[in-house]
């Protein structure tokens, strides 16, 4: 079973956003770039099936610009086996990315789509239940846990009251939470044996797809600064602004 799985080349979770001055969008120039982290976690569980030998091929697919190269390098450093890169530079809205992904699968027809839950700039958290529904598959989205048996997988869900248990047919999609593994680092060794890794390279228009935004962002702003807090003297001041102030009790 080949596994497909997505990586996004994101502003790295460590740097500070700043909005550029005319709201149009987030500074992206010199900051410093790196994979979604919920994408490590969906390569890791991709490279464990493979050594457990649940996976015969593990597929890094990245779409944007020539830059994403970077990130499928990763992926293909952390264990995968080869990369495909849907080059394309203007906006790519989770519709798009699905469509792609679509495409590919289409193409390489894998058994499981792993992706993050979602992607921690536009936190959309829609293109894994988006190609899902367009290629008309099973979906286990959050998952905490996966075990992958003949022609099914369970999939262990993080859902607000708790853990679900899901069981899939086979092909199906999966969205990663958090809790799922710990990504390994890529060792120096493999870091080099990476760079031979091929790396395939399409446009959108070559997979048929049009990636052209459905929908425009009219601005985008600071959220609004916290004010300062302040010291209560007493029990009795902090239950009377609890409850003449605040409002919640
Ligand atoms: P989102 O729906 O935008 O929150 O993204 C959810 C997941 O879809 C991400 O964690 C990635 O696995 C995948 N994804 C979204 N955009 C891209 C992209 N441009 N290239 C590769 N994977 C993507």
């Amino acid at each position: 079973m080949k596994v497909l799985v997505a990586v996004k080349r994101v502003i790295d979770y460590n740097v500070k956003i700043r909005v550029k001055a005319d709201k149009t969008g987030v500074e992206t120039a010199n900051v410093k770039m790196s994979m979604n982290p919920f994408d490590e976690i969906a390569v890791e569980e991709a490279i464990r099936m493979k050594e457990a030998g649940k996976a015969t091929e593990v597929i890094a697919f990245s779409a944007g610009p020539t830059q994403c190269q970077e990130t499928i390098r990763t992926a293909l450093a952390m264990g995968a086996d080869r990369g495909v890169h849907v080059v394309t530079d203007g906006e790519l809205q989770p519709l798009a990315v699905a469509k792609l992904l679509k495409a590919v699968a289409d193409k390489e027809q894998p058994g499981l789509i792993i992706v993050g839950k979602q992607a921690i700039d536009d936190d959309s958290n829609q293109t894994g239940q988006m190609v899902a529904a367009l290629l008309g598959w099973s979906q286990g989205t959050f998952a905490n846990k996966i075990d992958v048996a003949d022609g099914s997988v369970t999939v262990k869900r993080e859902v607000d009251g708790g853990l679900e248990n899901v069981k899939l047919k086979l092909p199906a999609v999966i969205t990663t939470d958090l809790r799922l593994n710990e990504p390994r680092y890529a060792s120096l060794p493999n870091i080099m044996k990476a760079k031979k890794k091929p790396i395939d390279q399409h446009k959108p228009e070559d997979l048929g797809v049009d990636v052209a935004p459905r929908l425009k962002t009219l601005k985008v702003e600071e959220p609004a600064g916290r004010k300062a807090g302040i010291k209560v003297k007493t029990v009795a001041e902090l239950v009377e602004k609890l409850r003449n102030e605040a409002g919640v009790i």
